[in-house]
Order: C-alpha cells, then sequence, then structure tokens
C-alpha cells in the first residue's frame, strides 16, 4: 500500500506523514531529505546551481539512502556517511528548490523513490508523489496551512534545533521555495485532482493524523463533500 502526502513547507506533512507510518507498521520516505542530501553533495563539490549536466551526474553518482534507526528515528546516508543533521542546515535549505527543479536530478530521484516504495507498504511525503512519483497511490493527501503559521510552525522548528535564525528570515526562505517549487516546469507542487486537502492551520497533529487514518481505513464518513474535491476541516469550535 502506497500512501502519497504531499504540500508545502511547514505545512506538518512529514510530521504527520512520520507518524502515520508508525501507527501503520509501514516505511516513512521523506523525499525531501532525498533532495536535500544531493544539495549537500553539489555543495561540497562547488557545482553552480545553473549547470544541470553537472548536477544530474552528482545525483548519478550519489548513494542515498534511509534507514531506521533502533529508536524508530529516519537517519539519512549519502555515500554511506550519516548527514541527518547537516541536510537541515539554512545553507542547505535555501539551495534544494534550485538543484530540485532540475529535470534529470528528479527523474534519478523518482526512480530511487519508486524503488524505495515498491519494496514495502510506504508513506512518502513530498511535492510530486501523488502526481507523479505514485499517480495510483491507494491514498493521496494534500496538508496545507496559512502561510503566517507555516512561517510560525518552521521557526519555532528550527529556534528548537539550535539555528540561529530569524522570522523574516524563515519567511523569505517559505516564500522563495514555494515560488519555485509551485511555478517549476517538471513536476511542481501541486495538488493531486483525487488528494484529500487538509488545512491543518487550527488544527492538532493528532486530529490531522485521526482523520487521516480514518480515511485511510475507509471510514470517511466524516469529511464534508466540497466542490474541489474532498477536504478535512478543523472541527467547528
Ligand atoms: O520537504 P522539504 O522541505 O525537506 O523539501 C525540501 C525541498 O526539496 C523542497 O522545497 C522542494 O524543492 C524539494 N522537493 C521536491 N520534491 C519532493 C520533495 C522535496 O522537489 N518530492
Amino acid at each position: 500500500m502506497i500512501i502519497a502526502v504531499d504540500g508545502p513547507a511547514g505545512a506538518g506533512k512529514s510530521t504527520v506523514a512520520k507518524i502515520l507510518a508508525q501507527k501503520l507498521g509501514f516505511l516513512y520516505i521523506d523525499t525531501g531529505a532525498m533532495y536535500r542530501a544531493l544539495t549537500l553533495k553539489a555543495i561540497e563539490k562547488n557545482i553552480d546551481t545553473k549547470d544541470t549536466a553537472s548536477l544530474v551526474q552528482c545525483a548519478a553518482n550519489s548513494d542515498i539512502d534511509l534507514k531506521v534507526n533502533k529508536d524508530g528515528a529516519l537517519k539519512i546516508f549519502l555515500d554511506q556517511k550519516d548527514v541527518t543533521a547537516q541536510i537541515r542546515e539554512p545553507r542547505i535549505t535555501k539551495l534544494v528548490s534550485d538543484i530540485s527543479k532540475v529535470k534529470g536530478v528528479r527523474e534519478i530521484m523518482v526512480a530511487l523513490q519508486r524503488r524505495l516504495g515498491q519494496e514495502k507498504d510506504s508513506v512518502l511525503d513530498g511535492r510530486d508523489i501523488g502526481t507523479v512519483v505514485f499517480p495510483e497511490a491507494d491514498r493521496k493527501f494534500y496538508i496545507d496551512a496559512k502561510f503566517e503559521e507555516r512561517v510560525r510552525r518552521r521557526y519555532k522548528e528550527l529556534k528548537e534545533t539550535g539555528f540561529n535564525i530569524t522570522m523574516d528570515s524563515v519567511a523569505s526562505d517559505l516564500r522563495n521555495r514555494d515560488k519555485i517549487d509551485s511555478t517549476r516546469e517538471h513536476s511542481p507542487l501541486k495538488k493531486a485532482d483525487d488528494a484529500i486537502y487538509i488545512d491543518t492551520t487550527d488544527m492538532k497533529i493528532k486530529e490531522v493524523v485521526e482523520s487521516m487514518l480514518k480515511e485511510i481505513k475507509n471510514e470517511k464518513s466524516q469529511i464534508p463533500a466540497c466542490p474541489a474535491g474532498r477536504q478535512i476541516l478543523p472541527n467547528p469550535k
């Protein structure tokens, strides 16, 4: 079974996708982490983001792997080295969208993501899972939240990790990535027609996960019909 979870940065995708995978006993595949690992390698090799041929070659020669450790935490490996912490650094975040918009880079990553997802029941989170990587996914979700709330969440997360950032720099990063990710030519960020849209702005993580689990178990009655597809909205207060 494949569960696709797409949406913009800071909407809560990876948090809910991770919990969902744990609850279902599925593999969690963080596809953003894979693009981040490649960005780290491109920076280390001093490859210009406009040098698409070298970026594609770099992707083809990289060994990117995801492993779950004994405590259940997901670890990201680049050429056998654990880069889990490094790939969250702002210098990576700043460049990742420019590298992930390259067609040849995406083709290599998508092939890898499909291979991983075909090995085991999986929850994948990203930007193009429901539209491109697994258009036949068993369930598709598009997780969104208001821009200000996404900035607030990402700022809190980065501060707690120990990064010295400002709310303004987080806002400008999200605005920049939203723009590049949703307007790029190849597999832009977009809700799949058959994905369920969830606005998490006023929802608790637990509520979001429960709604998704109900949907996966075919308990669909709680979700109101809406012309643009079905939506999950917060319970009225
Ligand atoms: O999910 P995360 O914010 O870590 O993703 C980092 C970047 O990787 C995104 O801003 C986007 O440019 C790229 N990405 C992508 N396709 C995916 C996952 C991530 O283009 N499936």
